[in-house]
């Protein structure tokens, strides 16, 4: 079975998540631990957690996601921006403990002027000063478009990160399809290709989830612009590859594609569980 989801608001709690989900065909979805522009995290509902466990485990649940905020920089060329990113860290993996079978996947960071080597020992000092032997949540560095001093735009980039920490069965990968196809990825003319790459370059058992969206650029434009499925320059006989390569047939797909209400997921959920060959 496919697992498909989307990103979905958090405001109403896990168990109104995981509702929406169902409502829309989904079997897994993502959502921010926080308002993604930063913020309190809201209290932990024991209650909430328990129905919505309840729910995922009758419908059959892929692995969920929880993203990041989008302030969270844990390379930022500022210490309190450093120290405000690990804090928050730290408190989003305690959370994403409570609920079971849980991801966490963040943006690796920017660098800020500091150079990509600077970026990414400060990224794996705060993994390695935060993540726990004994913790269940995985957490995913999601690949990115390389837009301006963003790190994660590469391969080898990301497999760098992984090299220097130490808990690295607890590190794996997020791979957004817009972001590499902008990145100069192409996974229109040679998902094989791409993919044998990122063997080589990240090992693909690391890889844990992908973001299944449609690009408003072409290819290299290092923009991160994100299009509904089929609307954009990496078009639906790709996407139709890539929900069912082998690699990546199993892993939870999370839609990230610009729609003003949830029906518009629920139409483009429904049109990939149609092309996917189980
Ligand atoms: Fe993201
Ligand atoms: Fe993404
Ligand atoms: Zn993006």
């Amino acid at each position: 079975m496919l697992n498909i989801g989307c990103h979905l608001s958090s405001s109403l709690g896990y168990e109104s998540m995981a509702k929406t989900a169902i409502s829309i065909g989904a079997n897994t979805f993502q959502y921010f631990t926080r308002n993604p522009r930063g913020g309190a995290a809201k209290a932990i509902n024991d209650k909430d957690i328990e129905s919505y466990l309840k729910l995922a485990n009758e419908n059959n649940f892929a692995k969920v996601i929880a993203h990041a905020p989008y302030t969270m920089n844990l390379c930022s060329a500022t210490e309190k921006i450093r120290k405000f990113s690990k804090n928050m860290l730290k408190d989003d993996i305690l959370r994403t403990e409570l609920i079971s079978e849980s991801y966490y996947n963040f943006h690796p960071g920017s660098h800020t002027g500091q150079g990509t080597d600077v970026g990414i020992s400060l990224i794996c000092e705060a993994l390695n000063e935060t993540l726990q032997k004994n913790q269940k949540t995985i957490v995913l560095l999601e690949t990115m478009a390389g837009k301006g001093s963003e790190i994660g735009g590469k391969f080898e980039e990301i497999a760098k990160i992984r090299e220097c920490v130490e808990l690295k069965e607890k590190v794996g990968v997020c791979l957004d399809t817009c972001h590499i196809f902008d990145g100069g990825y192409d996974i229109v003319g040679n998902l094989d290709v791409v993919l044998e790459e990122f063997d080589k370059v990240i090992g693909i058992e690391n890889l844990k989830a992908v973001h299944i969206n449609d690009s408003k650029n072409s290819i290299g434009s290092h923009k991160d612009r994100h299009e509904k499925i089929g609307k954009g320059h990496i078009g639906i006989d790709a996407i139709e590859n890539i929900i069912n390569n082998r690699y990546l047939k199993n892993l939870p797909f999370i839609l990230e594609t610009p729609h003003d209400s949830i029906e518009g997921y629920a139409q483009e959920i429904k049109m990939l569980r149609n092309l996917y060959d189980e």
